[in-house]
């Protein structure tokens, strides 16, 4: 799947819509979801266009790897949630009903969460 340059993500990070930005660094940047699914739901995007963990774990730099997966670590930290637990979620695709074709990871927390995944 080619990269959509206008997906809500990269409009964000382009500074075209804002976000309630909580951290950033070199390589990734983090903003609360604008429907949170928990009393803690932050969304973690990569800097770089990326469409998915697919396209990411194939094609993101050793560099861009780093920063993404320590800025996922520092926001959990900094929000106070790596005491008390927290769940981090990155959807892929149909079937993972991924809805913005800009990869993302959901960190969820603030409150004890439920089942790993519904029951359907
Ligand atoms: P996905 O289903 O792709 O894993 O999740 C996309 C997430 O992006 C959803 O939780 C949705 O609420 C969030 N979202 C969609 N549009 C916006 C937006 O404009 N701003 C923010 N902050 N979150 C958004």
């Amino acid at each position: 799947m080619a990269y959509d340059q206008n997906n809500i993500f990269a409009r964000i990070l382009r500074g075209e819509i804002p976000c309630k930005k909580v951290f950033e660094n070199e390589h990734a940047l983090a903003f609360h979801d604008i429907n949170p699914q928990a009393p803690l739901h932050i969304l973690v995007i990569p800097k770089g266009a990326y469409v998915s963990m697919d396209d990411f774990s194939e094609k993101a730099s050793a560099a861009e790897i780093v920063g993404f997966v320590r800025a996922v670590g520092d926001v959990a930290r900094d929000q106070g949630v790596a005491e008390t637990g927290y769940r981090i979620l990155a959807n892929h695709g149909h079937d993972g009903h991924q809805e913005v074709p800009h990869f993302h990871v959901h960190i969820f927390g603030k409150k004890r969460l439920g089942a790993m995944l519904p029951k359907d």
